[in-house]
């Protein structure tokens, strides 16, 4: 059950002469080319390919990518735009988590994931995973997953606990949404359930243990938060000494965590979400793209927080390959920086059989970028390095979820996007009344 207000997707459609942009197995760009789905899924790319019984969408002029994968964001945080420009993570923490995240109600939680994951989409991001660590009540979660399912992106619903709020962290209320919300869940749902705790880092290990055991009752993944303290200085290693790492988990940040650390990771199987952004401008650490590059970890890329930076990939794109510039070790690409993005990504959610490129087989999550605008034309001496260097969201000219179009010249397709941000604003009004 999606729920998604979104346009029918055609049995066929056939998107044509494109410059096709695919990053797996690593980037390639392929002139007039064309991508014909089917039923929502890509049935084939190449030149020249029939449109007999389909509908033709004219994608020259555009560069046609895979969708992006965004790893780590806490939607919720969309009515609170820009509250923490200037704030340390320290002060984040106060403000954000401490003041104003209790005075959020379901109706601002719904407002807020709703009106992110739109501009999710308005930017091209078509999954994303959703740190939703705003579970003050069962109400809440029940609210945020209602917002994702509303704007018809494909999310993965991390249930987080607030960190500052100890008696909301219930693991029945988990179970209890799981029953309700997620009881029919199989492939076709565009959101599934992961279960995103405080982790090692910031709770005691005894806890740690019981959220763990509550992600494998319900089989689904982790996503946490890691750093060297405040409680574990070692946090993988306190995983590993109680038999905890294991291959669905998604570690967040980990600037702090030193090489040998990261190593068990990647042998662990788990993966990696780095917020470049975030981490340089709250000064979580220095930069670790090279790094876990190096070690040879599954890494996907993160918006975080937009209280204080941009929701959208493109900046990311920058912001990784400024970061990975200005770190040691070997430096990355710009096409490395797109296959963090997208096929990364998607093997960092564990959904890289799925998403994440063009493969044949894989869900339609693509993204059709305008090249002939000003800051675009030219694209064709090297449109992968366009699309990290040049591109922003309003070049964003169509954007498919599971074949679904969700946003068709220029402009979204969500029937309620006027009333979204209406709502958005009136419950960013509410809680600023919180400060
Ligand atoms: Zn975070």
């Amino acid at each position: 059950m999606s729920g998604a207000p979104t346009s029918p997707s055609p049995a066929r459609l056939l998107l044509r002469g494109g410059t096709v942009v695919d990053t797996d197995p690593h980037v390639t760009a392929r002139p007039d080319t064309d991508v014909l789905i089917e039923h929502g899924v890509i049935a084939a790319v190449g030149h020249g390919l029939s449109a007999e019984g389909a509908e033709v969408l004219d994608a020259r002029e555009r560069i046609v990518l895979p969708g992006f994968v965004d790893t780590h964001r806490h939607v919720w945080q969309s009515v609170l735009r820009a509250v923490a420009v200037d704030s340390d993570l320290g002060d984040y923490l106060g403000l954000v988590l401490g003041r104003l995240s209790p005075a959020m109600r379901p109706e601002d939680v719904y407002a807020g994931n709703l009106v992110g994951a739109l501009e999710c989409l308005d930017g091209g991001i078509t999954t994303v995973q959703d740190f939703s660590h705003v579970q003050h009540r069962a109400e809440h979660g029940d609210a945020a997953v209602r917002g994702l399912r509303a704007a018809g992106i494909r999310a993965v619903f991390g249930y987080g606990y607030p960190p500052f709020d100890p008696a909301a962290r219930d693991p029945r209320h988990v179970r209890d949404l799981r029953e309700r919300l997620f009881a029919g869940d199989g492939p076709d749902d565009l959101v599934t359930l992961a279960l995103a705790p405080g982790g090692p880092s910031y709770t005691p290990i005894e806890l740690v243990e019981e959220d763990w055991q509550l992600a494998a009752d319900l089989d689904i993944p982790l996503a946490v938060h890691v750093g060297s303290g405040p409680v574990a200085r070692r946090p993988i290693e306190a995983l590993r000494e109680r038999g905890l790492l294991n291959a669905r988990t998604l570690y967040v940040h980990g600037n702090s965590l030193p090489d040998d650390e990261l190593a068990m990771i990647a042998d662990s199987g788990g993966a990696l979400s780095i917020a470049p952004a975030i981490e340089a401008q709250m000064g979580h650490g220095a930069p670790m793209i090279n790094r876990a590059r190096a070690l040879g970890l599954v890494t996907g890329l993160g918006v975080d927080v937009v209280t204080s930076t941009p929701g959208d990939m493109f900046s990311l794109l920058r912001a990784a390959l400024l970061t990975s510039q200005l770190a040691d070790g070997e430096r990355l690409f710009a096409a490395d920086v797109l296959r963090m993005a997208t096929i990364g990504g998607a093997a960092a959610l564990g959904l890289a059989d799925r998403i994440g490129s063009l493969a044949v087989g894989k869900q339609a999550d693509l993204v059709l970028l305008r090249t002939d605008t000003v800051n675009m034309v030219g694209a064709a001496h090297d449109p992968a390095g366009a699309v990290v260097a040049s591109a922003h969201p309003g070049n964003v000219d169509t954007v498919l979820v599971a074949g679904r179009t969700v946003k068709q010249a220029g402009r979204l397709t969500h029937p309620a996007r006027i009333e979204a941000v209406t709502a958005a604003r009136s419950a960013a009004e509410h809680v600023a009344a919180a400060i």
